[in-house]
């Protein structure tokens, strides 16, 4: 035989034994953005190059060495998304959506990285991700912190998922803390990996967030963003934790959560959790209040957050179980007992159009059907044999509980089966 072609490494196969909890999350995701009046916005899977160089920046992992880049036929460098943000800013600033308007988006779909796999980490993994253009104030970032706790409560993954909060006050009163991060970092180059030592003057504000064993040590005693607030930046933090202070919502304040970008601004978070190895971080978020100016929009302050959703996935398997296996398995022996099977589990279709129904049309014997019936997971069986057939009647028999087989009239199965089902 032929080697069979695979599928692109890191992009995954969503399995039918998987897609329940899949519907699951994006549904209750849906009706939660919708609840707080976020309006679902599609934008395309590729845009120029362009357009992530300017919105992530040139000294970044994404752009440096994790894009899907190439020319089309027309000599254009075209890019796969690697997340949604400068899509939606783009697609915003295009369509006029930000004039004199505030606008609260949502997008789930995938985004493409060229990184290496491993567990939570894929080339194609899927965001879910909301952004609120227009208000500048923390009580819409708490809003937003909000909503992913009630999300990880409606998933009942709530005790997995810890909040860990910071800010990155203004851009002037950062520059002064990239000062102080330079010379601090100076004076520890030893410590340094090759990584961070290329970003010491480019992207000091990212070594932060390095992941080398060997540099955590060092990284504790580098200097905070919190000891260089100016008066706005700190009102503004205040504010966010006295917010989330009265909605009950626990968190930690992590001086090491940083983005490294001029536009981010005042408040950064995650929502990590420890079951799921070093990719821990399932959702991170925070304000990019100087985007949209720096795409050629006009200034509008915005704030946002972006959710893996393998990783929510993979921990919904230990908290959820879906129910997707038939309710009614309708078993047919003879060519007459198709066609009355098929007509009657059309009329039940219609009459009931939320019960799962499986005919078995393999034509086996009725024990073989019986098997896959029991198999299958489903409550119920109804059976046309030869009998049936000839006294158009219709045979139940409940697979899940010991009661015994009983024969009906047709135009009488649907009262039956209103009571089996229900009860
Ligand atoms: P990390 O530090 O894990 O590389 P990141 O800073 O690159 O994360 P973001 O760009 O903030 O991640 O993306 C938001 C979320 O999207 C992450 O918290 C994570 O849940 C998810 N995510 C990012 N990259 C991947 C990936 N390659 N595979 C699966 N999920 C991912
Ligand atoms: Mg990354």
């Amino acid at each position: 035989m032929a080697n069979s072609i695979q599928a692109v490494r890191g992009m995954n196969d969503i399995l039918p034994s998987q897609t329940s909890y899949w519907c699951y999350l994006e549904e209750t995701l849906r009706q939660i953005a919708s609840a707080y009046c976020y309006s679902e916005i599609r934008f395309p899977l590729l845009e120029q190059t362009a357009l992530f160089k300017r919105t992530i920046g040139e000294v970044t992992d994404i752009i440096e060495k994790e894009m899907y880049t190439f020319d089309d036929r027309n000599g254009d460098s075209l890019s796969l998304r690697p997340e949604g943000t400068a899509g939606c800013v783009r697609a915003g600033i295009q369509n006029g959506l930000f004039h004199n308007q505030q606008q609260r988006l949502w997008y789930l779909g995938p985004m493409f990285r060229y990184e290496r796999p491993q567990l939570g980490r894929f080339r194609q993994f899927f965001q879910f991700g909301i952004e609120a253009f227009g208000m500048a104030e923390a009580i819409v970032d708490v809003e937003q912190i909000l909503m992913t706790s009630r999300i990880w409560q409606s998933l009942g993954l709530k005790d997995q998922i810890k909040l860990q909060i910071n800010t990155l006050g203004s851009s002037s009163s950062r520059e002064k803390y990239r000062e102080k991060l330079i010379e601090f970092f100076s004076e520890n180059i030893d410590t340094l990996d090759e990584d961070s030592r290329r970003r010491l003057t480019s992207n000091p504000l990212r070594i932060l967030d390095s992941k080398n064993p060997d540099m955590q040590l060092m990284l504790t005693g580098a200097p905070r963003m919190l000891d260089y607030l100016d008066d706005n930046s700190k009102a503004h933090f205040d504010n966010l934790r006295r917010y989330l202070d009265k909605s009950g919502i626990d968190y930690e304040v992590n001086p090491r959560i940083v983005r490294g970008l001029d536009y981010y601004n005042m408040t950064v978070y995650e929502w990590v959790t420890d079951r799921l190895g070093a990719q821990g971080t399932v959702c991170a978020g925070g304000r990019y209040d100087g985007l949209v100016e720096h795409l050629g929009g006009k200034s509008t302050p915005a704030v946002g957050f972006a959710m893996g959703l393998e990783r929510v996935a993979t921990l919904l398997e230990s908290v959820y179980s879906p129910d997707a296996s038939p309710q009614v398995y309708i078993i047919m022996v003879g060519q007459e007992a198709f066609d009355r099977g098929l007509s009657v589990s059309e009329k039940l279709h219609t009459l009931f159009p939320e019960i799962r129904i499986a005919c078995d049309y393999s034509a086996g014997s009725f024990k073989n059907q019986f098997r896959r019936a029991d198999k299958s997971g489903a409550k119920l069986a109804l059976i046309f044999g030869q009998d049936e057939i000839q006294n158009h009647t219709v045979s139940l028999k409940y697979l899940r509980e010991d009661r015994p087989q009983c024969t009906l009239p047709e135009d009488e199965l649907h009262q039956c089966l209103l009571k089996a089902l229900v009860d």
